[in-house]
């Protein structure tokens, strides 16, 4: 049994992070979609609602698992039985940080390999911080966001607003 993390804030999940998921479904025998309790950002929507988000996006691929987490990548893989840890790279700029944590989670479970996927070319330009940006002042979010989700993250943001 393969089974591998996809951690993120994913605050909230895009067509971009669904796009990582489905490809990653189909590598792994079991995908842990980890939300993470990031105490450096101030995100927008609580943890709980962003599992929700990401549970309601991925319900029909059976195995892929939501879950949370807090604390180091690497001791929560070990945890969980993963071999891998999947991140996406959308471009030149993601790739310095994401090769210094693949390495240092190397090094902290030598056991944990670290699988980038590149972005499908139409996401390239799609990030949480675009989505949120577009919600808060009043823009369409139409194919920025999963459908299902769509009327939620607007109700949920002009609430905040
Ligand atoms: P962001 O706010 O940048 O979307 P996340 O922490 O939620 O940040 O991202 C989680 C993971 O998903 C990271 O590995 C990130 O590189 C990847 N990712 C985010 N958006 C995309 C995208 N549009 N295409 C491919 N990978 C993406």
């Amino acid at each position: 049994m393969r089974t591998a993390i996809y951690p993120g804030s994913f605050d909230p999940v895009t067509l971009g992070h669904l796009d990582i998921i489905r490809r990653a479904s189909v590598m792994f025998d079991r995908l842990i979609v980890a939300v993470m309790h990031n105490q450096n950002k101030q995100p927008m929507f609580s943890v709980e609602e962003r599992m929700e988000f990401l549970r309601c996006t991925t319900s029909q691929l059976p195995n892929v698992e939501i879950a949370s987490f807090d604390g180091l990548l690497a001791d929560y893989a070990r945890q969980q039985g993963a071999c891998a840890v999947v991140k996406g790279l959308r471009a030149v700029s993601d790739f310095e940080y994401e090769f210094q944590m693949a390495l240092a989670n190397r090094k902290l479970n030598p056991e944990l390999d670290t699988v980038f996927l590149m972005t499908s070319a139409e996401y390239m330009y799609l990030s949480s911080s675009v989505v949120k940006d577009i919600a808060v002042h009043g823009g369409s979010v139409a194919g920025f966001v999963p459908d299902g989700i769509m009327q939620d993250i607007v109700r949920r943001t002009r609430k905040e607003g």
